[in-house]
């Protein structure tokens, strides 16, 4: 039998359910137990210890549901203010990738330190992409969960034959998955899918990320083609693929019979309000990254469409290949400024619950729900906070210098 601890706090943010005042978890074994008004939980269990969190709010850890850990070397906003574009941006990466080998150990020691980082900023649970064996390895450090999605692309028909003969020789337990519809090529896409589909995985792949995208699938031209046929990526016969819905990349990938509510479209700027119902009924998901949008100046995704359609995304910071600084604290507040309109209760949802949905992790992170995990934060409020709509404004857009704590783990 466990002993029970009671947690208590001026205020408790169970994301499912409303903000509680002078609240309680009670908390055992590993789980929460009950979660309360701090009076009624205490005569409820009367003889549990009262650990008291004076001047802080308890709130689920947050999720990280998109970097690429092993491009943390790669620091291209620290060289170059902006980029002239998704393509230039593109050009820089592979440049700079192409000078380092993928077991260089100063690429390591920059990824693990990055997920050091993201632990001690509250992150619970990071999907990381990466082309190399390095999230594997660091998934086995991280002190959560660190979901090592292996990605792959490539268009020609040996690439397609090379990464079929692999996936049927990896055990159930690796994740796979596609880059991008640009980059991939459909039966590739459809490939990965169908083995994530029947494993049960989580499926992300990056889904109209630059307005060009849509160019390149829909009329085979556009900024994105260019640059793909001058690089030797694409086949010289290269068309649109016929049969298939390709007015955009979310119906391009409906097309495909790709999205279900495993599939996470990460990215989605450039989306038609019909693509936002595509998603809203196949329940796909959607991974928000404002940080990097906003380096890439790539475009902002409809935010308040995707509630109003009742679809909750996630958020990642993508990596700092593409981003100056790797919070999500700091992508809740640029999704602020850029959406105004929206409540900030949703949008730490979309940190917390969204993010915890979007990797499959949701019976045990992403909420102060009983049954999930004790890996919950204390956030130290620096003013007296008056009301649950100024905690979630302190929360999503005060919080330059939060620093919490692992409130439920000893
Ligand atoms: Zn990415």
């Amino acid at each position: 039998m466990y002993s029970l601890t009671l947690h208590r706090a001026p205020w408790i943010v169970p994301v499912t359910a409303p903000v509680i005042a002078d609240g309680a978890i009670a908390a055992g074994g590993g789980k929460i137990i009950d979660v309360g008004p701090a009076g009624e939980l205490r005569k409820k269990y009367p003889d549990a210890p009262v650990r008291d969190h004076e001047e802080c709010a308890l709130t689920p850890s947050l999720v990280n549901a998109h970097i690429h850990l092993e491009l943390s070397h790669l620091h291209i906003p620290h060289c170059r203010e902006s980029v002239n574009g998704f393509t230039d941006w593109i050009a820089t990466l592979l440049d700079l990738r192409g000078r380092h080998s993928a077991d260089d150990a100063g690429v390591e020691a920059a990824a693990r330190r990055i997920m050091q980082q993201q632990h001690g900023s509250g992150v619970i649970a990071l999907g990381d992409i990466g082309n190399t064996d390095l999230g594997l390895l660091l998934s086995r450090e991280f002190p959560g969960a660190l979901l090592p999605f292996r990605e792959f692309l490539g268009r020609s028909v040996q690439t397609r034959r090379t990464v079929r003969e692999r996936l049927e020789r990896e055990p159930d337990g690796r994740l796979f998955t596609a880059h991008a519809p640009y980059s991939t090529h459909p039966e590739l896409i459809q490939s990965l899918k169908s083995r994530a589909r029947r494993l049960g995985h989580p499926f992300p792949i990056h889904v109209a990320e630059p307005p060009s995208e849509g160019d390149l699938l829909s009329r085979g031209s556009g900024e994105l083609y260019a640059f793909l046929r001058g690089r030797g990526f694409l086949d010289e016969a290269y068309r649109p693929p016929s049969g298939i819905d390709n007015s955009g990349s979310v119906r391009y990938l409906h097309s495909l019979g790709v999205l279900d509510r495993r599939t996470v479209c990460v990215h989605c700027i450039h989306v038609s309000p019909g693509e936002i119902e595509v998603l809203a009924e196949t329940g796909a998901g959607v991974c928000l990254c404002p940080g990097s949008n906003r380096y890439l100046q790539v475009g902002t995704a409809p935010t308040d469409r995707f509630l109003q359609h009742g679809i909750l995304p996630a958020l990642g910071t993508d990596s700092l290949a593409s981003n100056p600084e790797l919070s999500v604290w700091r992508e809740m507040r640029i999704l602020r400024e850029n959406h105004p309109g929206i409540d900030p209760a949703d949008i730490f949802a979309m940190a917390t619950l969204g993010g915890a949905s979007a990797l499959g992790l949701e019976n045990s992170f992403g909420s102060l729900t009983p049954g999930n995990s004790t890996h919950f934060l204390a956030v130290p409020l620096k003013e007296r906070i008056r009301s649950a709509p100024l905690l979630y404004e302190y929360l999503v857009g005060g919080n330059e210098q939060i620093q919490p704590t692992w409130a439920g783990i000893q």
